[in-house]
């Protein structure tokens, strides 16, 4: 199904809104009790250690089980695991087995394998049983089938088992539970994972529904653990199980703990590498490792919770952690896999082990880049300015207002159906004369084609504070929208250019976060290239320098939207909503405030499904305001925001943050 298919599926959103609504409201709360950030670094320290030593982990944790004499296989990769598992199998004529928190089971497709050599493999965690007579793959790290819906779930009971069974969800819950409970009496073998185990063989799973248990109390157990999972001591492995139910479903705790060095019956433990012992050793992607699988990262971002993780997703996992995880498999559509990410920076904001998720992703989608010829076009013509002054003059001929192109397949390629598509500007900005100056303004790509009244209150504002800036002329865009499309020699090329201009300033302030970000983040990784000029945003480089005499306040009703880059990249949105809140008596809080609007450059065109969903859902938190005014500090949300308004016909004015300084600053 294409991406449309999934955001206009009524019930998939209706249950992903609540999956994303409840999981926040539950995590608001346990924040007032609960220093998330204290274990996030705490996770983070154990698990790097531990990643550091993953072979002598291994070896030990191999040894002490020896000791134990428990049976203790290595498995390097899901082949070996598959046949380790069907040998133990096929040693006690089974026909099939039970299973419970068995998610890397999926990674070695396991269950599929067993299939084929006649073993069935019954889910008994409920959601992936649903999943599973579902036949379907499972979306969610730790909810497995939440993109079902309760009439979903009906309809599938009814027709699978000739039920007639309401929407009533205990209902529903007591008949799943119940036959699953049937399937420990067809079997004396079960298949199971583990949370955390200690290098001295202490096994953890953490669950909720109890049926972990009847499966460790069959005659053979066998346990597939990835051996990132193994840590120093018992200590480490309690605080990450203390850990996991607040990071993976803002519970406080969690109903079962199951914490044992030996099941009852015979035991055997199958350890996994597969590519972890690889990874480990690699610098750029070994952080992939932290991963506790807490799924947290899958609630906050929101391609997942537009399009699930049926549509987001590898072979076996979906999602952020689902881009680096199947990174780590080698899993062979990962390319595109990566490319649905629109670079918001959620999961990495959210990451319960602090993984720099989003700038792995892009590393990923650098290594396996997915060509357009028209986004490929537009993208070269960003990277070489003499290119991209000519198209202006061109483009400013064609566009005399805002508008459309006219031809209905190229409006839709565009994304020009939904949005209106701003009138370019007839020079580039930053051809603009301006006095010598040790302090730059870099504007930035959509200021110099489309927005140059933002420009123009730049400088009028630093006018106004008495500020001497210089606009910089733009050898090349910063990179940034080849680097978030996979085309990094482009991107470095790019940097190269941008980085010996801004190296004559001291100080250099930006329009455009993502621009800064891009500069400040990832030239030093990407070109080894380390700027000496201290870059800042315009706006809260501007407020810095406001005195509250100089301000006469709009008096109107005003609304705020955290561009991503500046929130969770730069950090320095939340000062100009505190501003804003202060100095407007007016200002009424925008509902998530801090979602993505959809831009992301060419993203909106290429995944224009997705793009359209997210703008629909902040204009309407927009319009629930009433406010006459949404501020925010990036001309790309200005673009979306703006484009989608307009083209609704919905009268709310777009400003950057900077113009509305310009506002309200006297002088
Ligand atoms: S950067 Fe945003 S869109 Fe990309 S994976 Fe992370 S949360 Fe999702
Ligand atoms: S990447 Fe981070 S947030 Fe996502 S599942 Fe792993 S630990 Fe949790």
């Amino acid at each position: 199904m294409k991406e449309e298919g999934f955001v206009n599926d009524k019930f998939l959103q209706d249950a992903l809104f609540r999956l994303e609504t409840n999981y926040f409201e539950k995590r608001k709360r346990l924040e007032t009790i609960f220093d998330y950030e204290l274990y996030k670094n705490i996770t983070q320290k154990i698990k790097q250690k531990n990643i550091n030593d993953l072979k002598t982990n291994t070896q030990s944790l191999i040894e002490n089980l020896k000791k134990k004499d428990i049976d203790v296989i290595f498995a390097e990769n899901a082949y070996q695991a598959q046949d380790a598992v069907l040998k133990i199998l096929q040693n006690h004529d089974a026909k099939c087995v039970v299973k419970s928190k068995s998610l890397t089971t999926e990674e070695i497709h396991l269950n599929e394998f067993l299939k084929q050599n006649g073993i069935d493999a019954y889910e008994t965690d409920l959601g992936e049983w649903l999943v599973q007579i579902a036949n379907q793959p499972s979306s969610h790290m730790t909810a497995p089938a939440i993109h079902m819906s309760k009439e979903k779930i009906r309809n599938l009971l009814n027709e699978k088992f000739s039920q007639n069974l309401s929407d009533d969800l205990d209902e529903l819950v007591q008949f799943s539970k119940n036959k699953i409970r049937e399937y420990f009496d067809y079997t004396h073998i079960g298949i199971f994972g583990s949370n955390v185990v200690s290098k001295d063989g202490v096994f953890f799973i953490v669950s909720n529904e109890g049926n972990v248990e009847k499966v460790l109390l069959n005659d053979v157990n066998i346990c597939i653990v990835g051996i990132d999972k193994i840590v120093s001591d018992i200590q480490e492995a309690l605080l990450i199980v203390d850990f996991l139910p607040k990071a993976a479903t803002a519970q406080l705790s969690t109903s079962y703990v199951d914490c044992f060095e030996k099941p009852f019956g015979e035991f055997h433990v199958i350890l996994l590498d597969n590519g972890r012992s690889k990874l480990s050793k690699n610098d750029e992607f070994s952080e992939i490792l932290q991963c506790i699988r807490c799924g947290a990262c899958q609630n906050a971002c929101c391609v997942y919770t537009t399009v699930s993780g049926l549509a987001f997703r590898g072979d076996a996992y979906a999602g952020p952690i689902g881009v680096l995880l199947s990174y780590l498999t080698g899993y062979k559509g990962i390319g595109e896999f990566a490319n649905f990410c629109l670079g918001c920076m959620a999961c990495d904001s959210i990451c319960s082990s602090k993984i720099p998720i989003q700038s792995l992703i892009l590393k990923i989608k650098s290594q396996y880049p997915i060509n357009s010829i028209i986004k490929d076009k537009i993208l070269d013509s960003l990277s070489n300015y003499s290119i991209l002054r000519f198209s202006i003059k061109i483009l400013s001929r064609f566009f005399k207002k805002e508008t459309k192109l006219g031809f209905k397949a190229l409006d839709e390629y565009f994304g020009f159906d939904f949005r209106a598509f701003p009138k370019p500007n007839k020079k580039s900005f930053d051809l603009t004369k301006t006095q010598k100056s040790n302090i730059g303004l870099f504007a930035g790509c959509s200021v110099n084609i489309f927005y140059e009244d933002l420009g123009k209150d730049c400088l009028e504002v630093a006018r106004k504070l008495n500020i001497n800036l210089s606009v910089i002329k733009q050898p090349a865009c910063c990179g940034a929208a080849c680097y978030y499309n996979g085309k990094q020699f482009e991107a470095i090329n790019s940097a190269k250019k941008v980085s010996s201009t801004i190296e004559n300033y001291d100080e250099v302030i930006f329009l455009d976060p993502h621009c800064q970000h891009m500069i400040d983040r990832d030239y030093s990784e990407l070109a080894g290239i380390d700027l000496e000029a201290s870059l800042q945003d315009a706006s809260s480089y501007f407020l810095k320098k406001i005195n509250e005499v100089q301000i006469k306040p709009m008096n109107k009703k005003i609304t705020y939207h955290h561009p991503c880059h500046l929130l969770r990249g730069l950090k320095t949105s939340l000062e100009l909503e505190t501003f804003l809140q202060t100095v407007e008596s007016q200002f009424v809080a925008l509902n998530e405030s801090d979602k993505c609007c959809g831009f992301a450059g060419s993203y909106s065109i290429m995944h224009k499904g997705i793009s359209k969903k997210l703008i629909e859902r902040k204009a309407q938190n927009i319009t629930n305001t009433q406010a006459e005014i949404l501020i925010t500090a990036c001309p790309g949300c200005i673009m979306q925001i703006d484009g989608y308004l307009k083209n609704k016909g919905i009268n709310v004015k777009v400003m950057h943050f900077v113009s509305y300084l310009n506002t309200i600053l006297g002088g």
